[in-house]
């Protein structure tokens, strides 16, 4: 037996192997969630060394190879189908969150003195007069 014969031969037996699995159909959005999951807490923990975080990846690690060699494909479809619903219920809420951030960073609200109006003055700016757009009161401000 050669070794193109041996490489044929395992790469049969791999494919034998790996037929009717999940993993042939992919990686979904929920294997490439628990993947990153997995990456990110083992960066993680070469940080906080906490063997919690050593079990939460454990976990994760399972789950996402037991998904992957699973024969039950109608299951780990309809699995990611509702990660993917629930991902996308959250999602306008990261964002706005994160838009709130950045605006925090970017920006300083006041109230104006006199009628209570919400003003957005740009941070860095220094000492500045602003004059509300409302009542038209001008008051000084550093941003
Ligand atoms: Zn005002």
């Amino acid at each position: 037996m050669n070794f193109r014969n041996t490489l044929y031969n395992l790469r049969n037996n791999f494919i034998r192997a790996m037929q009717g699995r999940y993993i042939m159909y992919g990686f979904d959005s929920l294997s490439r969630f628990l993947f990153t999951g997995i990456v990110i807490l083992m960066f993680a923990n070469f940080i906080i060394r906490s063997s919690i975080v050593d079990v939460l990846e454990l976990i994760l690690f399972l789950y996402a190879y037991f998904r992957l060699f699973s024969k039950n494909i109608s299951k780990r479809y309809r699995e990611n189908e509702l990660f993917v619903s629930y991902k996308q219920r959250l999602l306008p809420g990261i964002d706005k969150s994160k838009r709130q951030i950045s605006q925090a960073m970017h920006y300083h609200i006041y109230k104006c003195p006199d009628c209570g109006q919400k003003i957005r003055i740009p941070r860095g700016k220094g000492k500045i007069m602003v004059r509300c757009p409302r009542c038209r009161h001008e008051f000084r401000k550093f941003s």
